[in-house]
């Protein structure tokens, strides 16, 4: 496949260094944000002991400023962005009748308005130069709802409606637009679920295990090469076969 500029948010987590590897592995150039420089750039170290290169670029995905300044910065380190994985997110749980305006703010502006935020400023290139890849990481909680998580389920379910919609307007400018949605992944945020919750989730999945980030990773990829140009405005589903609806 042809050498892109890719920007994955939230590069630094779980399933976002996963996808930075994959992505570095097939011959792009990588960059991921930060909002903590000593903790980015530790990882950006163990990345780099690893054979990884990634670009680091400062910027909260909930702040469309920040995340202008971010893209620029991007574009002069590497040049234009051509593929972009809103990767970025947060949860906030607890049941609705609980939950404070501040933990259903958080979660939408992270999980959703961040969506918003990083894509616009990559758009219109993308529209010039006729060619994007653009993937949203979403959740099968968006897919079918998810007890505690309302405001979680809302902004995953939301990335669905934006990515058929962008996909629609963009297809004539080579650009297309997918959104995957993980299982149960094991990093850092489902481990943090006590583990008498985590093993009644995993009894629930017909694999029998939780998902690996590496197998998220795979899943983006496939929305990537030439090959794929046809494929837009699709949900993957990668869950271990614990949802099969869209
Ligand atoms: P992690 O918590 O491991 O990583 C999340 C990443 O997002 C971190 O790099 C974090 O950076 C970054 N991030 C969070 N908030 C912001 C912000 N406001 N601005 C910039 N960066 C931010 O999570 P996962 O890797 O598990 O999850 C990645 C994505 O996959 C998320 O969107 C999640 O909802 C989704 N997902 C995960 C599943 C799972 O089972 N793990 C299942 C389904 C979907 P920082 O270090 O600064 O916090």
């Amino acid at each position: 496949m042809t050498a892109r500029v890719a920007l994955v948010t939230g590069g630094t987590g779980g399933i976002g260094t996963a996808i930075c590897k994959r992505l570095h592995d097939a011959g792009h150039r990588v960059a991921t944000n930060y909002r903590d420089e000593g903790r980015a750039r530790d990882w950006q170290q163990r990345m780099r002991s690893a054979g990884y290169e990634v670009v680091l670029a400062q910027g909260d995905v909930a702040s469309a400023e920040q995340c202008e300044t971010m893209v620029r910065q991007v574009e002069r380190e590497l040049g234009p962005v051509d593929i972009l994985v809103n990767n970025a997110g947060i949860t906030r749980d607890t049941t609705f009748h609980k939950m404070s305006p501040q933990q259903w703010r958080e979660v939408i502006d992270t999980n959703l308005n961040s969506v918003f935020n990083v894509t616009r400023p990559v758009i219109e290139g993308m529209r010039e130069r006729k060619w994007g890849r653009i993937v949203q990481i979403s959740s099968i909680n968006g897919q079918k709802g998810q007890y505690g998580q309302a405001n979680y389920a809302a902004a995953k379910a939301g990335m669905h409606g934006f990515t058929i919609s962008l996909a629609q307007e963009n297809a004539r400018f080579g650009i297309t637009v997918n959104t995957v949605s993980p299982g149960y992944i094991g990093t850092d945020m489902v481990m943090a679920v006590p583990e008498a919750v985590r093993e009644k989730i995993v009894a629930q999945i017909p694999t029998g295990r939780l998902g690996t980030p590496e197998e998220i990773a795979y899943a983006v990829a496939f929305f990537l090469p030439e090959e794929a140009a046809w494929i837009t405005g699709a949900n993957l589903s990668a869950n271990g076969g614990q949802y099969m609806g869209w």
